[in-house]
């Protein structure tokens, strides 16, 4: 079967809180733009039944509430949603392909908000107890199931002490495997004090996992003490891994810069190393990973998109013109010699340019075309003809009558 292909502006890999906000963005902005999730719109954010630390909602929300707003503010602004699974994309080059099972994307840009999965201990026997058998790694979803139950929660941090208060309100008992010394967690203190005073939580200190235990279903948990190696089994309901998260990012190994861990590298406007390639929320290497800062990634990643489809139309139509002869001004305009010189160049330009298309670009507002051009230099003076660069001219050579040369070439 042939795949069918459709174009967008940008296509959006990933439905969170990223990459629902960058297509919020990208959609106020009137560019084509499709996000394409592969489980659930909203992400992993959905997993989690109180959100109380994003602002503007000083009762909390839950998790699905919130992104559900996430979801309809982007729909609004005419975002176009497919709930599939990418299985590869091209990304260099100028038009982006993102392939699925049935379709074939091309974009103009593309927005990387993949986020990650969570964390697997590496213990015996995990992979066979995963999801419905035992494991599980979401407490809004599998808490009403434990309703009188023992459950484990392995892990110190936020998610591990909020889920497993959460979980106190269904099972009987919460008990929690902690790799540290007693007292000593990795959540936030009024986290951590709750926790201690819960009467319905226990907390094993000094231990992982050793090993998941059953038949068909987990019925034990057996933990080792890292000080003593002693094999403590705990028999359990189910048990809930809150030990952090592992990039989503095979799909762009060899291609995108990554940490050693997978997290893709970005500067501050969200660029990653491939021009066109934006990357949001807890897929890029960053100091916090939460709703708040996914969020602001994206709002970022979706007005860069914006910026840069911007200037790829006005770097073919203006400053490559159809091949014809250019004349492009870099400046930075909170430079005074730049400034001055902007002078000399306007009046060269009344006198001389007639019709040859010229352009002023500030670098301050943004130093895209520069870099396309590859000029590092401000101000410069470049010269283009036939789609190529043929001069680049520096301060000195602009005042030393060079540009009056060029400008004769150009029209002759
Ligand atoms: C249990 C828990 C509790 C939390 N509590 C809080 C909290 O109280 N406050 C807070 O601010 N944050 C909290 N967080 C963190 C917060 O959920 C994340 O920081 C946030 O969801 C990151 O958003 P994101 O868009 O970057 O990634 P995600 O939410 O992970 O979204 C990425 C999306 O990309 C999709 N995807 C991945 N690969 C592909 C592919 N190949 N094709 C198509 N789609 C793909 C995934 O299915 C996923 O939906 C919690 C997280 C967890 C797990």
């Amino acid at each position: 079967m042939e795949k069918k292909r459709e174009q967008f502006d940008v296509v959006i890999i990933g439905g969170g809180a990223a990459g629902l906000t960058a297509g919020i963005y990208c959609g106020r902005a009137r560019l084509k733009t499709l996000i394409i999730e592969k489980a659930l719109v909203g992400g992993l954010a959905t997993y989690t039944n109180e959100i109380e630390n994003y602002s503007g909602f000083p009762e909390g929300a839950t998790g699905l509430g919130l992104m559900d707003l996430f979801h309809k503010q982007a729909k609004k602004f005419g975002v176009k949603f497919k709930l599939t699974d990418v299985k590869s994309v091209k990304l260099e080059g100028e038009t982006k392909i993102v392939e699925t099972f049935r379709n074939i994307y091309e974009a103009k840009v593309v927005i990387v908000a993949t986020g990650g999965k969570p964390r697997l201990t590496g213990a015996k026997n995990e992979e066979k107890y995963l999801y419905d058998k035992g494991i599980s790694f979401c407490a809004t979803c599998d808490a009403a199931a434990n309703t009188g139950k023992t459950v484990m929660v392995i892990g110190s941090g936020d998610a591990a002490i909020e889920e497993g208060m959460f979980l106190t309100k269904f099972a009987d008992k919460v008990i929690v495997s902690v790799l540290h010394e007693e007292g000593v967690m990795d959540c936030n203190e009024i986290a951590k004090a709750q926790a201690l005073a819960n009467p319905k939580m226990e907390f094993i200190w000094n231990t992982m996992v050793d090993s998941f235990e059953g038949e068909e279903r987990l019925t034990h948990v057996v933990l080792k003490n890292v000080k003593t190696g002693e094999l403590i089994p705990v028999k359990v309901d189910s048990c809930f891994l809150f030990i952090g998260y592992v990039p989503n990012t095979e799909l762009f190994k060899g291609v995108l810069d990554m940490t050693k861990a997978g997290y893709l590298l970005t500067n501050e406007k969200m660029e990653t190393n491939v021009e066109g390639v934006f990357a949001a929320g807890d897929v890029r290497e960053k100091f916090l990973k939460q709703v708040a800062t996914a969020v602001g990634d994206g709002a970022i990643a979706g007005y860069s998109a914006e910026k840069y489809i911007a200037e790829s139309e006005k770097f073919e139509k203006q400053i490559l013109n159809d091949g014809k002869p250019s004349l492009v001004y870099i400046w930075n305009a909170v430079d005074p010699v730049c400034r001055d010189l902007l002078q000399v160049v306007e009046e060269y330009k009344e006198q001389y340019l007639g019709n040859i298309c010229f352009t002023k670009v500030d670098v301050y507002k943004s130093d895209g075309i520069a870099k396309r051009l590859g000029v590092t230099q401000y101000p410069s003076l470049v010269y283009i003809n036939d789609g190529k660069i043929v001069e680049c001219l520096d301060k000195d050579q602009i005042v030393s009558g060079a540009m009056k040369k060029i400008v004769t070439q150009c029209s002759a």
